[in-house]
């Protein structure tokens, strides 16, 4: 365990509403995100006027994610940075100008408390749960730059089995855009396990303009990847295990490797890359 968190950060361990710090090292070289952690609606939004049956779905958060970073944080010592909004109420993996960043339609259900949002709710929504968990996300880079060297920011996702009614046939999936160190370093490593089908940019391609892994990792030239597993695989606590004993040495590896230790900005496959910056 780690009893106090060994770097300063700008930012609280923890927003009531938006995000969860998990304190690490800051030599890890390695920063865990988690964006659709939670399937959690603050009491005031009054479950979006949906049924609580629907927040035990993939529609409202990623399952098996949140326990498996703990995991996973803990026993790499690396920070991580959890979100304690469901992606119903906004999503923080969109650019906060995506038209997607309030779903009104998920998978067939309705959303009855974003159909009728307007302007000043959509940003009342930005302003309360995605500027500080965005906000969360830099301030624990910035921290983890003071180990000397950039850290690898590894995003975890988990995916629905079956999608329109077609099984998925990947156990997991790495996304990526344009900076290949991280991606073909873990497609190679998971890829060496005969038990795995393997995703390269499945079930989706990880080119979004503005998502996490664009503000994070692409406009600062870190190495970053998301990794997606298929959520039945990480649903019970013998599974998650399971992932985190294979996971465990491979970011353990990619956080030792030199050349994803330092800056390079790729660019991105959607376009001329925003905001670019090198490094802090
Ligand atoms: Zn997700």
């Amino acid at each position: 365990m780690h009893a106090a968190p060994p770097f300063s950060l700008a930012v609280p361990l923890r927003d009531e509403d938006a995000y969860e710090i998990v304190p690490g090292d800051a030599g890890a070289g390695l920063v865990i995100v988690a964006d659709h952690a939670s399937n959690r609606v603050p009491d005031d939004l009054a479950g979006l006027g949906l049924a609580e049956v629907q927040f035990h779905r993939h529609i409202a958060f990623d399952i098996g994610v949140e326990p498996l970073v703990r995991v996973l944080a803990e026993r790499l010592g690396a920070p991580a940075v959890i979100s304690r909004f469901s992606r119903l109420v906004i999503d923080p993996n969109r650019g906060d100008d995506d038209p997607t960043l309030v779903m009104r339609l998920s998978d067939g259900a309705v959303v009855p408390g974003n159909a009728t949002l307007d302007a000043a709710g959509r940003e009342a929504r930005i302003e309360r749960f995605w500027r500080p968990y965005d906000r969360a996300i830099g301030a624990t880079i910035d921290a983890a730059f003071s180990g000397g060297r950039a850290p690898v920011i590894f995003s975890l996702h988990s995916f629905t089995p079956v999608w329109r009614g077609r099984p998925r046939p990947w156990h997991c999936g790495v996304l990526w855009d344009a900076d290949p160190r991280l991606p073909t370093f873990l497609l190679d490593r998971l890829a060496a396990d005969p038990a795995l089908v393997v995703g390269d940019n499945e079930p989706y391609d990880g080119a979004l303009e503005g998502d996490t892994m664009y503000r994070h990792g692409t406009r600062r030239g870190l190495a970053h990847a998301i990794l997606e597993i298929r959520q039945d695989l990480i649903a019970e606590e013998a599974g998650r295990a399971a992932w985190a004993d294979r996971l465990v040495p491979i970011l353990e590896e990619a956080r030792r490797r030199a050349d994803f230790a330092e800056p390079r900005l790729h660019g991105s496959r959607t376009g001329p890359v925003r905001d670019a910056e090198r490094g802090a």
